[in-house]
């Protein structure tokens, strides 16, 4: 008898120290790169219960142990903007090294749908914010078309070019009915306000400003596309960040400003250098960009209203359709432009020189604004590494990793305290981590063929699992979880 129960102590301790050695995961070896702390250098991470650990030069020992000798292990990449919610886009965001991507430019048009549309069917973590553009639309009585609800999110259907809801200033009772299903949206879990006021050229500037101060109010971010772009006066990119930064003056709200290249386009710098000088008095402005010198967006939305040549300094053979590689002439754009059909069009507004020196600039966080039918989709993490980082050499590596997740956790941590946990490769964080070679790493999306796979993403851990292994996308494997804001219950206030 004696000798059971000293036998069975030594199995219960003999397990014990194994449970406290073992890890689900280790990455052995790597080149460890935590732009929070600056730590960088070789060791080990010792992953368990969707957790990071272990970070140590000790070996540790695990269920399953990769060898990251000659890897960089980074955390994984957050996307704040990713219209692209299904799943052929994931997989391109995961082979891109990204582990979170929310939609939070224009919104998803129902929170509590989206949210539920991709629950257990996510490889990568996904939120979106409450949609301006689609509580306008609710209240004008324009409701969008329920098939653009969920993965479909930021499909041009969101975005017609004309229409009430599109055209016209709102009422006081309706602003009020705006501010009410915002209200609701953000109940469901959205994480700030998502504006496109671009495309809803109808929306006054004091409705801007009491959409500001709903987020005031809820003490969430508002995202913004700016009302418009380019140098013609009234109405140019500089008029357009000077509303958004008085937005944000008035009410106290927090602003981010996205794809500050696409809408500046040739005075990107200018633009900078607002938001920097709203930053040194005090405002809470932030601004994120892509690397490319082409945008994209509805043929038929506002955005191509009279005037737009103008405006961008770009003619009809500046726009091309993603699918075919066609460029348009007058008489094929007033086709598209007026057809009921909606289409995406790549728009050749921006040259390399600007976005050369937009990228590397210390305020500007990398966001995608992907969507299939556009590079940036599925190569954006990768080619600021390729071509800034490698290449031009115009941004460090600890940099561009900083860029593309401690900047957007940073961010998002104005939206949720869970925030703290993403973004860093530290003892206690979200085991969100990207494995990748430095050296071959490289985006292999191109404008002819935009759904290419980065290559030299070698692992992507999300939530403690493996989601690429060795540069393949891991099957039935579907580890994203929902990022909400406050509103919703049980989720965490900032
Ligand atoms: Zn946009």
């Amino acid at each position: 008898m004696r000798r059971v129960i000293l036998s069975l102590c030594l199995l219960v301790f003999s397990t014990a120290t194994v449970a406290a050695q073992q890890y689900d995961l280790v990455l052995r070896g790597g080149r460890v790169m935590d732009p929070e702390t600056g730590l960088d250098a070789v060791r080990n991470v010792g992953i368990r219960d969707g957790k990071i650990v272990r970070i140590s030069a000790e070996a540790v020992s695990g269920r399953r142990v990769i060898d990251a000798g000659g890897l960089i292990v980074a955390p994984g990449f957050i996307d704040l903007h990713q219209h692209g919610q299904d799943m052929a886009s994931q997989r391109v965001k995961a082979l891109d090294g990204v582990t979170t991507a929310l939609e939070l430019e224009i919104g998803a048009p129902d929170v509590a749908q989206f949210l539920k549309s991709k629950e257990g069917h996510s490889l990568i973590h996904y939120g979106t914010s409450a949609s301006h553009v689609a509580a306008r639309a609710a209240v004008f009585g324009a409701p969008l078309p329920p098939e653009i609800v969920g993965a479909k999110a930021g499909a041009p259907e969101i975005l017609p070019k004309s229409g009430p809801a599109t055209d016209q200033p709102a009422t006081p009772d309706q602003i009020e009915a705006i501010q009410d299903r915002l209200r609701a949206e953000l109940d469901a879990g959205g994480l700030a306000i998502g504006m496109g006021i671009q495309y809803t050229p109808g929306a006054t500037r004091l409705e801007v400003i009491d959409m500001f101060r709903l987020a005031a109010e809820r003490r969430l971010p508002v995202y913004t596309h700016m009302r418009s772009a380019g140098r013609v006066e009234p109405g140019s990119a500089i008029e357009a960040v000077s509303e958004v930064i008085g937005a944000a003056a008035v009410t106290g709200a927090s602003l981010h400003i996205v794809h500050i290249n696409s809408t500046c386009l040739r005075d990107s710098l200018e633009c900078l250098a607002m938001v920097e000088g709203a930053r040194a008095r005090g405002l809470d402005v932030t601004t994120e960009a892509y690397p490319y010198i082409a945008g994209m967006t509805a043929v038929n939305s506002a955005l191509f209203n009279p005037g737009w040549r103008e405006k961008l300094g770009i003619d009809y053979g500046d726009l091309v359709l993603p699918d075919t590689g066609e460029h348009l002439t007058k008489e094929r754009f007033e086709e598209l432009h007026n057809s009921s059909a909606t289409r995406w069009v790549l728009v050749f507004g921006n040259t390399q020189e600007v976005v050369d020196k937009v990228i590397p600039h210390p305020l500007v966080m990398i966001a995608s604004d992907g969507a299939e039918g556009h590079p940036r989709n599925a190569g954006t993490y990768s080619r600021v590494l390729a071509q800034y980082v490698r290449e031009k050499g115009t941004v460090t590596l600890m940099d561009a990793i900083r860029k593309m997740s401690f900047m957007p956790a940073e961010m998002l941590e104005r939206s949720t305290l869970a925030a703290r946990q993403k973004g860093r490769l530290r003892e206690g964080a979200d085991a969100d981590i990207v494995v990748f070679d430095a050296v071959t790493i490289s985006d292999r999306a191109t404008f002819e063929k935009p759904m290419e796979p980065s290559v030299g993403v070698q692992y992507l851990v999300v939530g403690g699992k493996l989601v690429v292994d060795e540069g393949k996308i891991v099957p039935d494997v579907f580890p994203g979880r929902a990022i909400v804001g406050p509103g919703k219950i049980g989720s965490e206030r900032p």
